[in-house]
């Protein structure tokens, strides 16, 4: 099925638009023709089945014949992830947390992050694509913090959960599979960088009433620590 992406902005009451790189996606490389059917997600829940109505220079028109509108992910878990150094890492990250259901995904900087630059908009992209692989019609908003403290202040009332490699797995009060989603609020789920949280930001996010759980024995990968949180929730 081929899916694409407009934003709520370009859904209209009897059509829906494609621009820009959807657009040419659509014309130039599936070659898409009048009367094709395609599927138009618009990042917000909402997810139009149709037919190419028009296809014009920078734009397809698409009439909608049926549509419908997913709720919000529940579990509404934010992923809080330190911002990995390594470029393909962090984005393979990004792609895995909005295909195991991240509603938002906070990045953030830290005492051991190395690397400040971020590319925000290949994260999206890639975000944007995981969305549509991934048959969603949410996506999960990427914002970018300047210290887990400030990323965990900006989801007042979540239950925060910090995953530490440096605590006792085998301690049953450290197990983060047992985790309720049954709460309505929010989830936080924070992963440190590859240098880890330090002391003083657990004892910050601790201050700000986190629970710090273990994800086993062995030492993870930021990415892989984050699929495996991410993973229980499904
Ligand atoms: N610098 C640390 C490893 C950090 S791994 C060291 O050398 O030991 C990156 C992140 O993945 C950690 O900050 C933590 O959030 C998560 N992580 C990795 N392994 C984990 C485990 N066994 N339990 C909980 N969290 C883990």
């Amino acid at each position: 099925m081929n899916i694409y992406y407009a934003p709520p902005s370009q859904v209209h009451s009897q059509f829906v638009e494609l621009t820009g790189q959807e657009a040419k996606h659509a014309s130039k490389v599936m070659r898409a023709r009048e009367g094709d059917k395609l599927t138009v997600v618009d990042g917000e829940g909402g997810r139009y089945d149709g037919t190419i109505a028009r296809i014009l220079d920078e734009s397809i028109q698409i009439n909608v014949k049926e549509s419908d509108r997913t709720s919000y992910p529940h579990p509404e878990i934010v992923l809080g992830l330190g911002i990995i150094k390594k470029r393909d890492r962090l984005e393979f990250a990004v792609e895995k947390a909005v295909e195991l259901g991240a509603a938002e995904i906070g990045l953030f900087r830290c005492e051991r992050t190395v690397k400040e630059n971020v590319r925000m908009e290949r994260l999206q992209s890639k975000a944007l694509s995981a969305m549509k692989q991934s048959l969603r019609a949410w996506l999960p908003d990427i914002r970018l913090f300047d210290s887990p403290g400030q990323l965990v202040d900006h989801y007042p009332d979540s239950n925060i959960y910090v995953a530490h490699e440096k605590i006792n797995p085998d301690d049953p009060e450290n197990r983060a599979d047992g985790i309720s989603t049954k709460s309505p609020q929010k989830m936080l789920l924070m992963i440190g960088p590859e240098g880890g949280f330090s002391v003083s930001e657990v004892k910050e996010m601790k201050d700000r009433g986190a629970k710090v759980v273990s994800l086993g024995p062995n030492r993870l990968r930021a990415e892989t620590a984050a699929i495996a949180f991410l993973s229980q929730f499904l």
